[in-house]
């Protein structure tokens, strides 16, 4: 998707900091850090080692989960939704891409509101987050009608018609695995 209108390294750039984060998140796991802590060091390994823009943002993410959760208690729903929406503030503040820009914004958005209103509605978390997930997948899916206005894409704004935004299709992708794992 990154090469038809970007320059092509969306998914490299997604493992190594993904896989980079995982490694981080273990390591702190294992000294005994609490949440706070462990999202902080995998959000700074994840923009460390991927590169590129949407490294950056995922690493503004996490570490704005971290700081909702705090190192002490277990997180709650409550304090998870917090946290997605520090996530998306944070992803906002930084990036500047509006819903419509045709980013990863355009899925953050969707999946940040419905998670914040399931959990409201005490769903649950695990159903709360399924819930919020099918709503960025469908939003990512969305976005192939959208002409990119933010990042590398947008001077070949024509080329990405039909094809999602990298960025959403992977946030979407990522929010759906864990939503599996969260229902076990
Ligand atoms: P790069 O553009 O530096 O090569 P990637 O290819 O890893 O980085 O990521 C591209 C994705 O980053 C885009 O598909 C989009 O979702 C996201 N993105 C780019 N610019 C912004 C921005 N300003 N705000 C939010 N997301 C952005
Ligand atoms: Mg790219
Ligand atoms: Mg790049």
């Amino acid at each position: 998707m990154d090469a038809i209108a970007g320059d092509g390294d969306h998914g490299i750039g997604m493992q190594r900091g993904s896989d980079a984060a995982l490694e981080a998140a273990r390591a702190a796991a294992e000294a005994g850090a609490g949440a706070a802590t462990l999202l902080d060091r995998a959000g700074d390994a994840w923009s460390d080692r991927a590169g590129g823009t949407s490294g950056a943002l995922w690493g503004v993410a996490l570490r704005a989960i971290g700081g909702a959760l705090g190192d002490e208690a277990a997180p709650t729903a409550r304090a998870v939704a917090a946290g997605v929406a520090a996530a998306r503030d944070g992803i906002r503040a930084y990036g500047k891409a509006q819903v419509g820009d045709k980013t990863m914004v355009d899925a953050l958005v969707p999946f940040a509101e419905t998670l914040d209103r399931d959990v409201d509605a005490d769903r649950g978390l695990a159903d709360a987050w399924v819930a919020a997930a099918a709503a960025a997948s469908a939003a990512a899916a969305a976005t192939a009608d959208l002409l990119p206005r933010m990042g590398r894409a947008r001077p070949h704004a024509e080329k990405s018609l039909g094809t999602p935004d990298p960025g959403a299709h992977s946030f979407a992708l990522i929010v759906t695995a864990v939503g599996e794992v969260l229902t076990g």
